[in-house]
């Protein structure tokens, strides 16, 4: 893994390989206020910078005290983002240790609206835009990025950004949060990530009429051209960045489905949407296996929507039913799905390929709404992944609880104003039998003098583990088996008090831990499976958590 600073001084201070503004203007060697006298003297600082010396702490006080006071999340965002700009390592310190508040303002919901405002927002460039300009010199493009040793790059088409639909370049505040995360979570250091854009035009016509729109403003690239240019990049990536693992984000469905059976056996790549997604709601569901003490094997699921993440997880549940005994045969009839039209059955002739598997026949004859669908399944599980708010009603909930002394209710459509239900909704309609996960964060519900705690599926339990026991690895591939052990390891993690609180999931304080733990899981099975590069170290935990970047001020003189 790179480090900022190779050549290490005897005292151990390091060399900056800066001075004055430029190292000032270098938000991965930049310390702002934290500059010593000594380093000032030394870096031809003085003068640039007010006279008093602050602490680590001291410049993360001032930054909170400040975010704080912003009136809006977006303001919030705002100020995280140039703090990102201008010194990298406080801005790690700072989302570090206020994990639970601050990554929804830098990732979802609030870079929703960030993404939707990026032109007008727009202050400072970050991670490379690639357009069909570039066709035939992508690795050129690559080539100027200024770090060579890229380990993770996060790659969106701006097709289908969150829930919000085509934002074309400007869902780039897609990549740069989430690889924000991947290091404040992970602990992949800043430098070796890598936020990429193809920016394929838009089909939104608000970004297309807008004058200050920083994209391509002409409509969307597809089919053959738009393969050729993703084959492209993909070729210039293992060129030029041979040890990075691309991961997909927010592509289309048809794209995203497609994109990775073409490369998830060519290259070291995954779909968090897909496969993230999944493993952190199998998470789930073991830790839900734990209270009602059911196996997976015993769940009947019915999915509302029938997307990325639907399937994702439908997939994943299914490979996991079968390591519990059941034929794959058997594990998929236990899953359904319901997509905008209706249920997904052997009747219908308007399916995509993705959900072809699940058109299970059924003798109920067409099924159109929900509460009909679990009238007549009578699942043990209702996932929700449709995006569409509200789709829980209490009838439905009520059903379930009366279906089920433990209903499992995943409402897992973000943002907060798309979920299925709410928490309260969940306990208040089930009599406090439901055992409820959301997408969004919910604060602790009281319903009947007991306090719920409700779990927050996030994919950020799952994504920065996996890529950091990749890159530890050095794994060539990713396979589903790293996420099931990924969605095993964070279940494991659960503890006991955690689950009488109703919480499925641990607390997102201890999410770097997790992610170690995550990752030694993922890079066990490179090492078993022989797809890792090099030989097994004796500690795995220990060299994962060394690679930890921690976001801590170098001595410069
Ligand atoms: P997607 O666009 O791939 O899929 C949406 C699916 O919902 C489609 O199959 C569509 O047919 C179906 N749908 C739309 N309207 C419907 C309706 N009225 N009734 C039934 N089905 C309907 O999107 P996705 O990536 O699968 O994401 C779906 C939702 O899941 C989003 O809200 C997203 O925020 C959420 N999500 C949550 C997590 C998490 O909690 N960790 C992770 C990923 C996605």
């Amino acid at each position: 893994m790179p480090t900022n600073h190779k050549k290490r001084r005897s005292c151990g201070a390091v060399r900056a390989r800066k001075t004055g503004a430029d190292l000032l203007h270098d938000p991965l060697l930049n310390k702002g206020t934290a500059f010593t006298d000594a380093e000032r003297r030394s870096l031809g600082l003085v003068g640039l910078l007010p006279p008093k010396v602050s602490t680590l702490a001291q410049q993360s006080t001032r930054v909170m005290t400040n975010v704080r006071k912003r009136g809006t999340d977006l303001e919030k965002y705002v100020d995280m983002l140039s703090l990102l700009d201008r010194n990298e390592t406080l801005f790690y310190r700072v989302v570090i240790d206020n994990i639970t508040e601050l990554m929804p303002i830098i990732y979802t919901p609030v870079v929703g609206a960030a993404c939707q405002l990026y032109a007008h927002l727009f202050r400072r460039s970050r991670g490379l835009f690639i357009t069909k300009k570039e066709k035939g010199r992508i690795r050129q493009v690559l080539r100027s990025w200024p770090q060579k040793d890229v380990r993770v790059i996060v790659v969106t088409d701006g097709q289908r950004i969150l829930g919000l639909g085509d934002l074309g370049a400007s869902g780039m505040a897609i990549p740069v949060g989430k690889l924000a995360l991947y290091t404040a979570c992970g602990g992949i250091p800043p430098s070796a990530t890598l936020p990429v854009t193809l920016d394929v035009g838009t089909n939104n016509p608000a970004l297309l009429g807008d004058p200050l729109y920083l994209g391509v403003s002409e409509r969307r690239i597809e089919g053959r051209e738009y393969d050729a240019l993703v084959e492209e990049f993909v070729e210039a990536v293992r060129e030029v960045f041979p040890k990075a693992l691309l991961q997909f984000e927010d592509f289309a469905n048809h794209n995203a489905f497609r994109l990775l059976e073409r490369y998830r056996d060519r290259i070291c790549c995954f779909n968090d949407d897909i496969q993230g997604t999944a493993s952190v709601t199998l998470a789930g569901l073991y830790s839900a296996g734990r209270i009602t003490k059911r196996k997976l094997a015993d769940e009947k699921i019915l999915f509302h929507g029938a997307g990325e993440a639907a399937i994702g997880i439908g997939d994943l549940v299914v490979g996991a039913m079968t390591a519990e005994g059941l034929s794959k045969q058997e594990a998929m009839s236990r899953c359904w799905f319901m997509d905008s039209k209706a249920l997904v059955d052997s009747s219908r002739k308007d399916l995509q390929d993705h959900k072809k598997p699940y058109a299970h026949a059924h003798p109920h004859g067409p099924v159109t709404d929900l509460l009909s669908a679990v009238k007549a399944l009578k699942p043990t599980a209702l996932i929700g992944v449709s995006g569409q708010a509200a789709q829980f009603t209490r009838e439905i909930v009520a059903e379930m609880a009366r279906l089920n002394d433990r209903p499992l209710v995943f409402a897992l459509s973000n943002p907060t104003s798309n979920s299925e239900c709410t928490a309260e909704q969940a306990y208040a309609w089930s009599d406090g039998r439901a055992i409820f996960a959301s997408g969004s964060p919910f604060d602790p519900v009281v319903f009947q003098g007991r306090t719920f705690l409700p779990g927050q599926g996030n994919n950020a339990y799952i994504f920065p583990g996996v890529g950091l026991g990749v890159v530890a690895a050095g794994a060539k591939r990713v396979t589903d088996e790293m996420f099931f052990k990924a969605a095993r390891a964070l279940a494991a993690l659960v503890t006991e008090d955690d689950l009488a609180q109703g919480a499925l999931f641990p607390p997102l304080t201890k999410v770097r831990e997790i992610s170690a733990g995550i990752a030694e899981a993922v890079a066990k099975v490179a090492y078993e499976r022989r797809l890792a590069s090099g030989p097994k170290p004796k500690d795995l935990l220990k060299r994962i958590k060394a690679l930890q970047y921690q976001p801590e001020y170098k001595t410069y003189v």
